[in-house]
């Protein structure tokens, strides 16, 4: 039972946008301005009226889609903001992160003449704790609003932030 549920709240993670709320505010924004209102039934885009409502000008509905020119149709904003993070974001390699972090923090692991770096010792020596160590630094890159996490990859999106 508890693995299952386990299991769940993992995949829930995996499947889902991590950010702060800052950067979440600053997505639906940007995800905002690069698309527009689109009527599906009609299959037009539609612009504001003289009183700048959105309104299909054919059915008369505002129940409307979003469109991202060249990429897609579809309801709300969550699949935009997907886009935007995988086209604008710069994917990083969060195990090299924290391998500078370790070099960066810790002295040099010395057995007389010879010389380590703490981030090759630790991978070696206890793996499951470097990568736990990954995974915990990362996340806190993502609090701090440094990062954002999507499906699992980890993306710096620099005019974000
Ligand atoms: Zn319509």
């Amino acid at each position: 039972m508890w693995v299952r549920a386990a299991h769940f709240k993992y995949l829930e993670e995996l499947l889902m946008l991590e950010a702060s709320d800052k950067i979440k505010e600053a997505l639906k924004e940007r995800a905002h301005d690069i698309s527009r209102p689109f009527c599906y039934s009609d299959y037009i885009t539609v612009e504001a009226d003289k009183d700048g409502d959105y309104r299909c000008p054919r059915c008369g509905s505002d129940d409307l889609m979003r469109e991202v020119e060249g990429v897609g149709v579809e309801w709300g904003y969550d699949w935009i903001i997907d886009h935007i993070v995988e086209t604008e974001g710069e994917k990083v390699d969060i195990e090299e992160l924290y391998r500078d972090l370790l070099d960066e923090i810790y002295e040099p692991i010395k057995f007389g003449e010879l010389e380590y770096c703490p981030s090759q010792v630790l991978e070696a020596v206890d793996e499951t704790a470097f990568r736990m160590g990954c995974n915990d630094n990362a996340d806190s890159l993502v609090e701090d609003g440094q990062l954002v996490c999507l499906n699992g990859n980890y993306f710096r999106i620099e005019h974000l932030l």
